[in-house]
């Protein structure tokens, strides 16, 4: 189906398309085909959506179809909120907007406003008003606050990655500016999980919303090679370098567990001779500007980030994603490797995985109902003994112990027989 037949107004729809066409999109994406029509015909959605799904211009290009047919804001005025829950993502979907819209004529005022930077510059962008503010809860309430703006006007309210907003502890920023909205207005609510307090906030936003679970949202995408490499935790650095040299790769995004970690890892990985810098929340958000420009350029191969600092990110061509420390969820992992494998191009995720973390790696696939297959890289095989495979299937042991269960010792002594008689 082209971008063409979801319900864009004739008059508007040439602009629009010459900015899909400058920014590559050659047809919608799954959630873009059913979210678009949904929203411009005006009704609210609850989107299971993938980072990596397009779900950022499946909002972006309705809403700014609404704000160019519409006279634009009054000072200090909002038209449509969009909720994001880091920095990253906030100029990130600032900029698609300013992408997709950059045709539209008069221009749509798009404001993209997070914390970790001045207030000021955002306070006075913000005096002339604002078809569109693209915010983390935070920043946006002091903004208020300061008097900076208002969103009695705002028609339409959109929360991008909610589990992520909870997740991060914005609950009470949300629950105090939902109460500064107007109750009749749109609401998209996009999110990847659906956990019970993000059905609850469902419950509380939306009227008679279209859904929309795009198959397999929940499951990483099939064009993503995920691998799991056993390595003793001593040797990641080493086995890191090799890969980057072995398999050639341009970039590579690594997740560690704590900033501390990253700035370790970073270095070590300098010290072996790779641009590597490291992404945490500890960095200036101008610190954290540049490396993601640098890494985006080429000039950085190595980008070692927390998880926080890692989401929102969207590079385009990214090959693969490390999880040089195993992330602490399945909603996290499934994240994590959404980095790569975007819109549509194939990617490698790969696990590092030590007799200390398998057991927690197995859980990972469990709770994903995933099977990454096992692998061992020549040189780099763990001295520590790890649990045996459950993907392999001459492996023993179940997925919460290392011990053989009865099942399996039965199977075991079955298979044994037949090889016998065999
Ligand atoms: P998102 O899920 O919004 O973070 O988007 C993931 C990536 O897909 C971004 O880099 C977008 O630029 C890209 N993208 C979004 N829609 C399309 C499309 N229809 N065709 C090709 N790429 C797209």
């Amino acid at each position: 189906m082209p971008f063409s037949s979801l319900g864009f107004s004739p008059y508007l729809f040439p602009l629009l398309e010459r900015a899909l066409d400058q920014a590559g999109y050659a047809a919608p994406t799954p959630i873009q085909e059913r979210a678009i029509p949904a929203i411009l015909r005006g009704q609210d959605l609850l989107a299971r959506a993938r980072t990596g799904s397009g779900k950022t211009a499946a909002f972006a290009l309705p809403l700014l179809q609404r704000f160019a047919l519409a006279s634009s804001a009054p000072p200090r005025r909002v038209r449509s909120l969009v909720l994001v829950p880091t920095r990253e993502l906030a100029a990130q979907v600032g900029d698609t907007f300013v992408q997709l819209g950059r045709h539209l004529s008069p221009p749509i005022k798009v404001a993209a406003v997070f914390g970790g930077v001045s207030i000021n510059p955002q306070m006075i962008d913000l005096r002339w008003g604002a078809d569109i503010v693209v915010a983390t809860p935070g920043r946006l309430l002091d903004l208020v606050d300061n008097n900076a703006l208002s969103l009695a006007d705002v028609n339409t309210l959109v929360l991008d990655e909610a589990d992520r907003l909870l997740d991060l502890g914005f609950e009470d920023e949300l629950r105090r500016l939902l109460a500064l909205l107007p109750p009749a207005r749109q609401t998209l609510l996009f999110s990847a999980t659906f956990p019970a307090s993000i059905r609850a906030l469902a419950n509380d936003l939306l009227q008679e919303p279209e859904r929309i679970d795009v198959q397999a949202e929940s499951q990483p995408s099939p064009d993503i090679r995920q691998r799991a490499l056993e390595v003793d935790p001593g040797q990641r650095t080493q086995l890191l370098r090799h890969l980057l040299l072995q398999e050639g790769w341009g970039r590579a995004l690594v997740f560690v567990a704590s900033r501390h970690a990253a700035e370790v890892v970073a270095a070590k990985l300098c010290k072996a001779g790779i641009q590597a810098e490291a992404l945490h929340g500890d960095l200036s958000q101008g610190r954290r500007t540049r490396v993601l420009q640098e890494f985006k350029q080429e000039q950085v191969q190595v980008l070692v980030a927390t998880d926080v600092a890692s989401r929102g990110i969207d590079i385009m061509e990214l090959p693969v994603v490390v999880n040089y420390d195993l992330p602490r969820s399945t909603t996290d992992y499934t994240h994590r490797i959404g980095r790569t494998g975007r819109a549509g191009q194939s990617g490698v995720a790969i696990s590092f995985i030590s007799a200390g973390t398998a057991a927690h790696f197995r859980l990972i696939e469990k709770r994903g109902r995933l099977r990454v297959p096992r692998e061992r890289i020549a040189g780099f095989e763990p001295m520590e003994a790890l649990a045996p495979n459950p993907a392999d299937p001459a492996a023993t042991g179940g997925i919460k112990g290392t011990r053989p269960s009865r099942k399996d010792k039965l199977r075991a002594a079955a298979a044994l027989e037949k090889r016998d008689k065999d």
